[in-house]
């Protein structure tokens, strides 16, 4: 069922046209932060309203966390780790290798955070995660509470100590460095049901901090909740209508069509060049010519 579209003629040579996208399992209710277990094969992702983090492998769906906390984005560490972002406790968490859950945030200043939503662990250790509001200002996950923080994107260093990066974003959510490291891209998906174009700023990473941020690409339709780069620095970005491919300068190069809205991705397979899509209440997969960091 895949469908393309080409608004730069390199995109072509980026996705193949004998390569549908598959929907490998449906039913859920909304469907986020995949991650990708090269070392088992597996895919784990968020069923958020579900409770629960399920795994993906060819055999079929299984439940590999349940209640989940309502966790949301997930990403390993440099030794493979499953780190992960917790709406119900309002935390970021590290799964050991022995299965035990060690916090490794839950308060900046002595104040609860939000609802932890994306993560993304840079090359020297540091876990790098957005902090926006959704999932305490609303009641479907039964989390309403009061607001202590500034929606924030957070750095912790493998030295323990959480520093608050970006504060001037209205909802920061999904986040990626490039494959140098010497920018962080961080999506703005904005104040729930607002109506304003939803942006991805782009920060030059200088000494260890975000710097000079300034627009990207506004990504239409929809937002860009989550978002992953290949190995040649080209942003794969959610959008409304599937997924964008977007160059190192901001131009949109061309799209994957995707049925339903797409919340996340990331990419996984034995080159790194099958592309996850949850999109939800689905999680598809298509395989391309490029491969993802
Ligand atoms: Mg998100």
């Amino acid at each position: 069922m895949t469908s393309f579209e080409i608004r730069d003629p390199v995109f072509a040579t980026y996705v193949m046209g004998n390569a549908p996208l598959k929907r490998l399992a449906t039913g859920f209710d909304w469907v986020e932060g995949p991650v990708w277990f090269g070392d088992q094969n597996c895919l784990l992702f968020s069923d958020i309203p579900n409770n629960r983090i399920l795994r993906w492998t060819e055999e079929g769906i299984t439940t590999f966390r349940a209640p989940s906390q309502f966790a949301n984005g997930h990403t390993r560490d440099r030794q493979g780790r499953l780190i992960s972002c917790e709406h119900g406790t309002r935390r970021v968490t590290r799964t050991e290798w022995d299965g035990t859950v060690t916090v490794l945030a839950d308060s900046f200043e002595g104040k609860p955070l939000n609802s932890p939503n994306d993560v993304v662990v840079a090359r020297d250790g540091t876990i790098w995660f957005t902090d926006p509001h959704y999932g305490i200002m609303t009641d479907y996950e039964g989390f309403r509470a009061p607001q202590e923080l500034p929606c924030a994107v957070y750095r912790l260093p493998p030295d323990g100590k959480l520093e608050a990066m970006i504060t001037d974003m209205a909802c920061p959510n999904g986040l990626a460095f490039s494959p140098d490291e010497s920018r962080l891209y961080v999506a703005d998906t904005g104040r729930m049901f607002s109506a304003d174009p939803q942006s991805i700023r782009v920060f030059d990473m200088v000494a260890g901090r975000p710097e000079n941020g300034r627009l990207f690409h506004k990504i239409s339709p929809g937002c860009a909740d989550g978002m992953r780069v290949d190995t040649e620095g080209n942003l794969w970005s959610s959008a409304a209508d599937g997924v964008h491919c977007l160059a190192p300068d901001g131009r949109l190069l061309g799209k994957i069509l995707v049925p339903e809205i797409v919340s996340n991705l990331c990419f996984g397979g034995r080159a790194k060049h099958r592309l996850f899509i949850t999109a939800t209440t689905s999680l598809y997969a298509v395989v391309l010519n490029r491969n993802g960091m």
